[in-house]
C-alpha cells in the first residue's frame, strides 16, 4: 500500500488520541472493552472532525491549482461546511457554502446556531437552498461554482462530505495507519472498529486502510443516512477507487463493506428514542458528547451490539468519534430537560 506518494497538508494536531471508555464498558457488563479515537478533537480549526482529516489530502490540489475559493455543500447544520470554512480562513482563501434543507427538523434557531453560526463568523458566504437530502452532486452547487468564476475567482469544489472527490478516502487510509502505530504503543490490537457512515469516504478509507492487515470486515459501519442502499453503494465504489489509488494488494470484495442498517432511522438528521438514550448514557458515564445526526447513532449501534452480545467476550472495540457536537446546539428542544 502506498499512501505516502500523496501530498498531505497538515490541518490536524497530529495523531488523534485513543482513550478507554471505562465506565461505559463496565456499565454494559464489562465483557467488551470500549475505546474511542477522538477525531472530534483532532484539530484546533473550529473543533475539527473527520472532514478536517479528509481535507488534508484535498488542500494540496487546491493550492497546486492556484484556487482562491473553497466551495462546498451540505445540510444547514453540516459539519463538513463548518470545517471547510475553517480551513479556508486558516489558508487565507474565500469560502462559498451551499446549505440545503436536508433535515425535517426546525428548532427555534436551527439555521442560526451551531455549525452554521460558526461558518458565518469565519467569513464564509453561506447560501441557504431549499433542496432536500441527497448525497450526490447538486445544481445549486454547480451554480455556486459558476458564480465564483463569473466574479473572477478560481473555485475549488469540495463535494458533500468530501466523498465524491477522488482523494476523499485517503485521509482515513491514514487513520488506519495511525491506529496501527498506536496499537504498537498500547500493546494490543482492536478487534472491531465502529464508524458512522453517510457519504461514505470515512468508512471507505478505513476499509482500505484496515484491509492491509486483514481487518476490512472488522470495520463496522453504522448507517446514519436512513438510505442505506445508496450509502452502501457509495462506500463500496469509493473503497474500490481508493484501493486502486494506494495500490492495495488483493483488491476489495463486496463483503468487505459491512454496513449495519438498524440505527439510521427514523430519517437522516432525526434521532430515534434509542439514539437519544445512547447520547445521554455516554455523556453521563463518560463526559463524552455525541450528536443526534451522526455519532449518537453509531454510539447507539455500538451500545446495542454490546448489549446483544454481538461482540465476542474479551473483544476490544474502537469507536471512531468523528465529531459533530456543534450541531447539538440546533437540537436544544430535544434536550430541554436533559
Ligand atoms: C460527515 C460526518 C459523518 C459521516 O462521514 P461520511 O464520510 O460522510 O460517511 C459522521 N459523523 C460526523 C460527525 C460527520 O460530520
Amino acid at each position: 500500500m502506498n499512501l505516502q506518494r500523496f501530498p498531505r497538508y497538515p490541518l490536524t494536531f497530529g495523531p488523534s488520541p485513543i482513550a478507554p471508555l471505562k465506565r461505559l464498558s463496565k456499565h454494559l457488563g464489562g465483557k467488551v472493552e470500549l475505546y474511542a479515537k477522538r477525531e472530534d478533537c483532532n484539530s484546533g480549526l473550529a473543533f475539527g472532525g473527520n472532514k478536517t482529516r479528509k481535507l488534508e489530502y484535498l488542500i494540496p490540489q487546491a493550492l497546486e491549482q492556484g484556487c482562491d475559493t473553497l466551495v462546498s455543500i451540505g445540510g444547514i447544520q453540516s459539519n463538513q461546511t463548518r470545517q471547510v470554512a475553517a480551513v479556508a480562513a486558516h489558508l487565507g482563501m474565500q469560502c462559498v457554502l451551499v446549505q440545503e434543507d436536508w433535515v425535517n427538523y426546525s428548532d427555534a434557531v436551527y439555521d442560526r446556531v451551531g455549525n452554521i453560526e460558526m461558518s458565518r463568523i469565519m467569513g464564509a458566504e453561506v447560501r441557504l437552498d431549499e433542496a432536500g437530502f441527497d448525497i450526490g452532486i447538486r445544481p445549486s452547487w454547480e451554480q455556486a461554482l459558476e458564480d465564483v468564476r463569473k466574479r473572477g475567482g478560481k473555485p475549488f469544489p469540495i463535494p458533500a462530505g468530501c466523498s465524491e472527490h477522488p482523494y476523499g478516502g485517503l485521509g482515513f487510509v491514514g487513520f488506519a495507519e495511525e491506529v496501527r502505530q498506536q496499537e504498537q504503543e498500547l500493546g494490543f490490537k482492536f478487534d472491531y472498529i465502529v464508524v458512522c457512515s453517510v457519504t461514505g469516504s470515512t468508512q471507505a478509507g478505513m476499509v482500505v486502510g484496515f484491509a492491509a492487515d486483514g481487518r476490512a470486515r472488522r470495520v463496522i459501519g453504522i448507517d446514519a443516512s436512513a438510505k442505506p442502499e445508496r450509502t452502501r453503494e457509495q462506500i463500496l465504489r469509493i473503497t474500490r477507487h481508493t484501493a486502486e489509488l494506494v495500490e492495495l494488494e488483493g483488491g476489495i470484495a463486496d463483503e468487505d463493506v459491512v454496513l449495519d442498517t438498524r440505527y439510521g432511522g427514523p430519517e437522516y438528521g432525526l434521532p430515534s428514542e434509542g439514539t437519544l438514550e445512547a447520547i445521554r448514557l455516554c455523556a453521563r458515564l463518560e463526559g463524552v458528547l455525541t450528536d443526534p445526526v451522526y455519532e449518537g447513532k453509531s454510539m447507539q449501534g455500538m451500545i446495542d451490539m454490546v448489549r446483544n452480545g454481538e461482540f465476542p467476550e474479551g473483544s476490544r472495540v474502537l469507536y471512531a468519534h468523528l465529531g459533530g457536537v456543534p450541531a447539538l446546539n440546533a437540537y436544544s428542544y430535544l434536550f430541554r430537560n436533559g
